[in-house]
């Protein structure tokens, strides 16, 4: 399927979900992160805001500030992501698309810095490949950060498919998570 129709097909599968059904398969999605030996090592996590219906986050984000460790949500910059430290998720406000996210006059950090960062996705296949909502921005801000065992991404099983007929700019994740299966593709977690 392109990519266009799958991100389509896939977002409308995703709308249907109710908060019940996405907190049931949520919840065990970022146990099984929480529980990557990854986890306990890292002193840098880079988390998201969930919309549109995406795995939440709010589980890993306390674990992480309970255990001391620097925790970074991005922020949209004209066509990049920052990436800022947060004390407090709910000091965060609505920012680009509706997104929440921290002030750009935090501590900012370059994504190099942190040892995992988790992606959301509309799609992911099983070399790691990522859809998203079509504009690039993680692309852009990770890519070069590919293969090093850090890029972590997040989905609800039904996400996950065989192929995404991907482009050379598409940023691939080295693990997936959904609430059936932690899928190791590359380098350490
Ligand atoms: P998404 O990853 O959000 O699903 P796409 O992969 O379709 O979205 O990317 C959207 C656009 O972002 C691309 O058409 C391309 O123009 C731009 N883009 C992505 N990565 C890069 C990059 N490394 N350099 C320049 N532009 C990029
Ligand atoms: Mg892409």
């Amino acid at each position: 399927m392109p990519k266009r129709k799958l991100r389509q097909f896939m977002l409308d599968k995703r709308r249907e979900l109710t908060a019940e059904e996405r907190g049931v398969s949520g919840h065990p999605i970022q146990q099984a992160f929480i529980a990557l030996p990854a986890f306990a090592e890292a002193r840098i996590v880079a988390l998201y805001s969930p919309v549109r219906g995406e795995v939440d986050t709010g589980e890993v984000v306390q674990a992480a500030l309970k255990d001391g460790k620097v925790v970074l949500f991005p922020v949209v910059c004209g066509e990049d992501l920052r990436f800022v430290r947060v004390y407090d998720p709910s000091e965060m406000g609505k920012g680009a698309f509706g997104i929440d996210e921290p002030c750009l006059t935090g501590e900012a950090y370059a994504p190099d810095e942190a040892n995992l960062i988790v992606i959301p996705g509309v799609a992911f296949d099983r070399s790691g490949k990522r859809i998203g909502f079509g504009k690039g921005y993680y692309d852009r801000a990770l890519h070069h950060l590919e293969g090093k065992g850090k890029l972590v991404g997040f989905c609800y099983d039904f996400q996950l498919v065989d192929e995404i007929v991907a482009e050379p700019h598409d940023v691939a994740v080295d693990v997936i998570i959904t609430e059936k299966r932690v899928i190791h593709l590359r380098g350490y977690q």
